[in-house]
């Protein structure tokens, strides 16, 4: 038994919630093959869905949130995973119903486990964090259905987010001509930095009309944001091309018509990072530490700790933050 900190959020009696660093004990982890002592952790939006009561994220409080975590084997009842390997733990439960990396322990099945390839460290491993790792899936699930980058320009949106900027980081290292839409005037040097060649205000993307389809401009969309924004870029995809459809920070909906489908032979790719199975997920892994590795992921990264995340929660659910909350355990 080992006790350590961790952030904590509660529901109260009158329903609201609150947050706060409590010590617990490894023997309140929940059953699972494989104690990890966590060394970074990450912010991602789900994270503060979680950490303000979203049913649709956590049923059950107190909670721990942190849906990636990235340490070291500290026990191990599963043969292929020795002490002292080196890890990460991204989706599944993890931070949703099972306590997550916001602890300083986790506790988890093995078949949730991927050894940490190497080529990353445990904290580059979560500056990418679910929101890297989905930014990757959705650039191979797109040029899996045919995306290259002689084929027009890639759109990403909701761009200096997690999973917007590491999707603009990879595109343009990857050669694609990457557009970047969003609402913030203020970081338009930020996404140039990451090698977009153009930026769009969200602002552009915002025609409710029902005109069923525009003129034909993009090669490809990472789309993190849903809603209005997403039917816009599915209305002026490239004949045969898709969008990736990974996010809802602008809406759930998608308000469309089958018109860009049946007409523009178009595709809407679904993207899932928590249930994907590990071989797909260490495939993934795999490639974010070789061919698809990132230089300077610093240039991510804000450095939070235990003691600041909770501003950073309010920042991310006010659509404020940029790029990658690095949440390190000391
Ligand atoms: P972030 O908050 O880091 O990024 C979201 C970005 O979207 C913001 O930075 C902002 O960028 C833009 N944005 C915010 N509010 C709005 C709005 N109302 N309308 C349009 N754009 C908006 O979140 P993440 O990158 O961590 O996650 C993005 C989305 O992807 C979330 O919905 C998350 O749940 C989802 N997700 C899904 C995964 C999956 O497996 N399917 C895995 C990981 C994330 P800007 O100001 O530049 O426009």
């Amino acid at each position: 038994m080992t006790s350590f900190k961790a952030f904590q959020v509660s529901k109260e009696d009158d329903g609201s919630f609150t947050r706060a660093i409590v010590e617990r004990d490894t023997s309140a982890l929940p059953e699972g093959e494989v104690l990890i002592k966590v060394e970074h952790s990450s912010l991602n939006y789900k994270d503060a869905l979680s950490a303000t009561g979203n049913p649709g994220v956590t049923r059950n409080y107190p909670h721990t949130p942190g849906i990636d975590a990235a340490g070291v084997v500290e026990s191990s009842t599963d043969a292929s995973l020795a002490v002292g390997q080196q890890v990460i733990v991204i989706g599944f439960d993890l931070g949703m119903n099972t306590a997550g990396g916001y602890g300083e322990y986790i506790r988890v099945p093995a078949g949730w486990v991927t050894r940490l390839p190497t080529g990353l460290t445990t904290r580059d491993a979560m500056i990418l964090g679910t929101a890297g790792f989905t930014a990757a899936l959705c650039i191979h699930k797109l040029e899996a259905a045919g995306m290259q980058s002689d084929g027009g320009p890639v759109l990403v949106t909701g761009a200096t987010g997690g999973v917007g900027s590491i999707a603009v980081k990879l595109l343009s290292q990857a050669g694609y001509e990457t557009h970047a839409v969003t609402g913030k005037a203020s970081q338009h040097g930020f996404l140039r930095d990451l090698g977009a060649a153009e930026i769009h205000d969200r602002s552009e993307f915002s025609d409710e009309s029902s005109r069923p389809l525009m003129r034909e401009t993009w090669g490809g969309v990472v789309d993190t944001v849903g809603g209005t924004i997403l039917v816009n870029c599915i209305k002026a995809l490239k004949y045969g091309q898709s969008a990736a459809a990974c996010g809802l920070v602008s809406s759930p909906s998608i308000p469309a018509s089958v018109f860009p489908f049946i007409l523009r032979h178009v595709n809407l790719l679904g993207i899932d990072s928590v249930e994907l199975p590990l071989d797909q997920k260490n495939a993934i892994w795999d490639k974010l530490a070789t061919a698809w590795q990132i230089d300077n992921l610093d240039a991510f990264a804000e450095q939070l700790t235990l003691d600041s995340l909770s501003d950073a929660i309010d920042r991310i659910l006010a659509g404020n933050m940029v790029g990658r909350g690095l949440v390190t355990h000391h």
